[in-house]
């Protein structure tokens, strides 16, 4: 078994290297002691296509040029070496909330939400952990109802989500049918999995942003769901 690195993954690794060497390690110390959220330094990152390492072409990636998760790891792995609040940014855009949109998704939800992230245009966010929901995930408190016209509305409250506040695109967890416990999660395990009615856009209706810690070291916010308006949706495949 030949456990060299490929030409890609070396590319990759070189990418998120050179990346830290000139725009991180400079500023890191500065961004720490001050807590400062540069976006256009995110931003550049995103445009790099680490975001893109292993989704097929057809969707923005180089999946289909021989880039791969092997990929995907070494660059946020050396990004981390550097500045771990900025690698988990870019890990959370596309670990936790590219990766189940690829998964799960319908190709009109890819289309809509997963291409951007992968392209780096958008930055996302999953919405799991809740004040009483952490390890345990089935302790989930926010609901979300089905309306007549097929809408959900999600009522709730977040906390320690990574670019909460900053990402435009959500994976938002909620409790479906309470009765089943954490089977009536959603997402993570209705048919109507991941996706549906929870890839909610920032400017749909977040009712409040109840405080917003910034960090260099990653932006996490805690933030309440108030009536806060979801399309319906369909998932590809539950799990
Ligand atoms: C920097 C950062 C970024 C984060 N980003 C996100 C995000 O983007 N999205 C999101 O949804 N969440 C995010 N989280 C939340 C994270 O997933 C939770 O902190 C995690 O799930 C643990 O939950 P908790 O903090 O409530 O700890 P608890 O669940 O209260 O656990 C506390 C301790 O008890 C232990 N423990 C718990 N249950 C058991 C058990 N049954 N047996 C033995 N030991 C147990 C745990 O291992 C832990 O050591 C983030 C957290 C941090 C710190």
């Amino acid at each position: 078994m030949d456990f060299n690195l490929t030409d890609i993954q070396q590319d990759f690794l070189k990418l998120a290297h050179d990346f830290g060497e000139k725009k991180l390690a400079p500023t890191i110390t500065e961004r720490d002691h001050k807590g400062i959220y540069d976006k256009d330094l995110i931003d550049e990152l995103l445009s790099l296509g680490i975001t893109g390492a292993y989704f097929e072409e057809k969707y923005g990636g180089s999946g289909d040029d021989g880039g791969d998760v092997l990929s995907y790891i070494l660059a946020v792995e050396e990004l981390a070496k550097y500045d771990a609040g900025v690698a988990i940014t870019l890990s959370a855009t596309v670990s936790l909330c590219a990766n189940p949109i690829w998964q799960f998704g319908t190709e009109a939800q890819k289309e809509k939400f997963l291409v951007p992230l992968v392209e780096g245009t958008k930055l996302g966010a999953f919405g799991l952990t809740e004040p009483n929901a952490g390890t345990d995930a089935s302790g989930q408190q926010t609901v979300a109802v089905k309306n007549d016209d097929g809408t959900y509305t999600l009522n709730g409250s977040k906390i320690f989500i990574t670019n909460g506040g900053a990402a435009d695109i959500y994976i938002i967890f909620a409790m479906t049918d309470k009765s089943k416990g954490n089977h009536g999660i959603t997402a993570s395990s209705s048919k109507t999995a991941c996706l549906a009615s929870l890839s909610v856009r920032k400017k749909t209706r977040w009712a409040s942003i109840l405080r917003r810690p910034w960090n260099s070291y990653s932006r996490t916010s805690k933030f309440r769901l108030k009536t806060c308006s979801a399309k319906k949706a369909k998932a590809s495949r539950s799990l």
